[in-house]
């Protein structure tokens, strides 16, 4: 008997990557496009559906139900399966899910397709969770740590995806309630002090002239330079705050850091897990640990594990 697989799809904002997944989380067959993210609407879907279309063969051949998860930058609607990315500004209320179920029922003759879609901090968490940093626990937080901050949480081996799944928010939490305005409305959330450019902007306010993205001023900092190091504390700092939040609500001893900013290592790790323990105060969090992810693909192999959850 040919193993089952599913159909993985990972829509960022730079590429577009589609996979056959089997159930140990092998990808067989890959196709990549990039995101020509500044396109109509449909220009952005000829990208997913070309992707998909050249895994067909593969994805029919000796089964007739088909199963397909797809991770994307939220905001997401998973009740009615619509998403408006922050990344791709041509998606609002798009369908995603209905246009990818269309593109499969049409190639599959009777056979059933069944599309769940996920926030791409929630494929984080599902996919370091099944295969990476998290394997071991039930339990656990994902964390990206990019341009932005997102994230997600497997609770009881189950992902929690909330009423629209756009739980576990971590980036647009408060920490400081006397804050300036996030551009999400709200008041001193963690993404405002701790996500790449944020860092970067603070070290400039202070003279910082090593350079303009985060990989230079995780380096500066590596190299000692005061300020880098300085505004990096300050953002973990923060970070931490949100973090531990989180992980007090919903009881969670694991967390899984990832994404750009977080492939910095130590310069960014010590000073989160030192301020962790100014937070993270409580019985049940008080070995709180944060976990370096270990997958390239999360949000793929995430997308694939959403897909095998389905019935
Ligand atoms: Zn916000």
């Amino acid at each position: 008997m040919v193993s089952e697989t599913v159909l993985a799809i990972d829509i960022g904002g730079t590429k577009i990557a589609a996979a056959v997944v089997d159930a140990e989380g092998t990808v067989l067959t890959e196709q990549l496009r990039p995101t020509p993210a500044s396109e109509d609407a449909e220009v952005v879907f000829e990208a997913v559906e070309s992707a998909v279309r050249g895994l067909l063969a593969d994805l029919l051949a000796g089964q007739d139900r088909i199963r397909v998860g797809i991770s994307t930058a939220g905001p997401i609607d998973s009740p009615t399966g619509t998403i408006s990315p922050v990344n791709i500004g041509a998606w609002r209320g798009f369908a995603i899910s209905a246009r990818v179920h269309q593109v499969i029922a049409s190639a599959n003759g009777d056979g059933a397709v069944r599309v769940a879609l996920a926030g791409d901090g929630h494929c984080f968490a599902l996919g370091e969770h099944w295969l990476g940093a998290a394997r071991d626990v039930d339990s656990m937080i994902g964390l990206v740590l990019s341009t932005g901050v997102g994230g997600g949480a497997v609770l009881n081996n189950r992902l929690f995806t909330g009423t629209t799944g756009n739980a576990v928010h971590l980036g647009h939490i408060s920490v400081n309630a006397w804050g300036p305005r996030c551009v999400c409305g709200g008041h001193g959330c963690t993404e405002m002090y701790a996500r790449g450019p944020a860092l970067v902007a603070a070290a400039r306010r202070l003279g910082w002239v090593g350079g303009d993205d985060a990989r230079a001023l995780t380096a500066a900092a590596r190299a000692g330079d005061e300020i880098a190091v300085g505004v990096i504390d300050h953002g973990m700092r923060a970070l931490a705050a949100g973090i531990a939040t989180t992980a007090t609500e919903l009881d969670v001893a694991v967390v899984v850091l990832g994404g750009g900013v977080s492939r910095a290592g130590e310069v960014i790790f010590n000073p989160l897990r030192r301020h962790l323990l100014d937070f993270a105060v409580l019985g049940h969090v008080a070995d709180l640990e944060v976990r370096a992810a270990t997958l390239e693909t999360a949000g793929l192999l995430g997308a694939a594990a959403l897909a095998f959850s389905q019935e």
